[in-house]
């Protein structure tokens, strides 16, 4: 496949002060060559080497960058293509400048998620690995990472690919018995076409159970914080956010007056709800009211809620009980460390079987409890990540539950003795759709829409 060079900004996960231009393409290494200036010219360069060296503009002969350059010649590398990576130190604007080199010498912007796609186009991943690419640049926590990552080793593409060749035996087999009955192959029966079918829709359950934890994994449990004024809900966000391993702040396009921070609470990672102005007085119900609070309510999967061990209960606490009955609730009461006045039965009661916990924020105490409690709210105490293929993207997801439904139809005729080249149908529709998670039988489009949601220099 002949395809021009393309060229971005990598930029790398996490903070790192090194940003990447990446080139892909036939001149890769020509158009990298022109700009670059070290011992040898990048055309004698071993692959899969990094040699050190300046950028310069051949034309002014201005040097730009000090540079770790690394060559990797086709077909092992991520494109199949040639690739040069150009490691460069000096910040955003000396990256630009080597970018905007690139592409004047004969370079073209890569579009979102290009590289990926050439990897794809080229045969070096397939659909799921891709995407599980795009997931790794969104991965929120390490643990959301691990999932991304072994996606991208190809586990969920294993799993699929022995369902769908168990699925391919059947049909197999189905056709022998039809087309070449001389063969006197072993006559597929109703009993050995169930059992199969079985087989294969219980390693889907299994997947599509891991569902909802993938999904949460990637984008963050959302979780309000809420309580009357002055019980402590700042200081319990600050506590979260400070005690919290990796902390990614703000979402690009996040303009809403609502604002979302991630903490990473024992690997679950929570994307707390407030408003604007959350260090300084962010009550959700004194600052945007009653309905809009409700609305902040009605979008969580968690929710906080703090009360005060120095006070009575009031009429308002027990209508935020009200308003979140039948939620995922932890409820906090904070300020032990002064007298107490709260009727912690009556919190009971009114908590319905959901966690109480007491907590004095002031002397960080309750807060691994409080850690704890969220962490096995999202666990159940017994998920091992470990062993498991997170199935985290909703495509993915839509196209299980297809795969399973026809899995059903096909055992529903079983039961109803449909002769067997007609359940046939039925077994090689589920094969197909598992096959769109590979992308075995995507058409053009889908492939573009995909890859257009990469992040660029992926
Ligand atoms: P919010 O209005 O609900 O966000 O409450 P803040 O977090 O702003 O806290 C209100 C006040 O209560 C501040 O002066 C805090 O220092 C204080 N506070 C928070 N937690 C505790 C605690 O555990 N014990 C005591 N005595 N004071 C606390
Ligand atoms: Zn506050």
């Amino acid at each position: 496949m002949e395809m021009d060079t393309i060229a971005a900004i990598s930029t790398a996960l996490g903070e790192g002060a090194i940003g990447i231009v990446r080139l892909s393409g036939e001149d890769a290494i020509a158009i990298a060559d022109q700009m670059y200036r070290g011992k040898q010219s990048l055309e004698q360069v071993a692959s899969h080497t990094i040699v050190y060296g300046f950028i310069e503009d051949p034309r002014t002969k201005e040097r730009i960058e000090e540079a770790m350059v690394t060559v990797m010649r086709a077909p092992k590398t991520f494109t199949c293509e040639d690739v040069i990576e150009i490691n460069c130190h000096g910040g955003i604007m000396s990256v630009n400048r080597v970018l905007q080199l690139a592409l004047r010498l004969g370079a073209r912007l890569a579009d979102p998620g290009e590289f990926t796609k050439r990897a794809f186009l080229n045969g070096r991943i397939d659909l799921s690995q891709a995407e599980a690419v795009m997931d790794l640049i969104r991965a929120k926590t390490d643990r959301a990472m691990d999932v991304a990552l072994h996606q991208v080793e190809g586990r969920l593409s294993k799993h699929i690919q022995a369902l769908r060749q168990a699925l391919l035996e059947t049909v197999a087999h189905v056709e022998v018995n039809i087309d070449y009955p001389e063969y006197d192959a072993e006559e597929m029966t109703h009993d050995l076409l169930r059992e199969k079918a079985d087989y294969v829709k219980k390693e889907i359950n299994k997947l599509l159970v891991t569902a909802s934890q993938g999904k949460v994994l990637r984008e963050g449990i959302s979780t309000a914080i809420i309580g009357r004024p002055n019980v402590g809900k700042s200081s319990l966000m600050n506590s979260l956010v400070h005690d919290s391993k990796a902390i990614v702040t703000d979402i690009p396009g996040t303009t809403r007056d609502v604002i979302e921070e991630y903490v990473n609470v024992r690997g679950v990672p929570l994307r707390l709800i407030d408003t604007a102005g959350i260090r300084e007085t962010e009550d959700i119900v004194e600052r945007i009211g009653v309905e809009r609070s409700r609305q902040v309510l009605k979008e969580a999967d968690l929710i906080l809620l703090v009360l005060n061990y120095g006070e009575e209960l009031s009429k308002e606490d027990v209508a935020l009980f009200e308003a979140i009955r039948n939620m995922n609730v932890i409820v906090i009461v904070n300020k032990t460390d002064i007298d107490q006045k709260i009727d912690l039965t009556e919190v009971k009661q009114l908590a319905e079987g959901r966690p109480v916990l007491t907590t004095s924020l002031l002397h960080d105490k309750g807060i691994d409890e409080l850690e704890e409690a969220i962490a096995s709210l999202f666990f159940e105490g017994n998920i091992d990540h470990d062993d498991m293929t997170y199935v985290s993207n909703t495509r993915h997801i839509a196209l299980l539950e297809q795969a399973k439904g026809t899995i059903e139809d096909a055992l529903g005729a079983i039961e109803m003795g449909v002769p067997i080249d007609l359940v046939q149908i039925d077994i090689t529709r589920a094969w197909e759709l598992l096959g769109e998670i590979i992308g075995d039988s995507v058409q053009e489009s889908l492939i573009d829409q995909l890859f257009a949601q990469f992040c660029l220099g992926k």
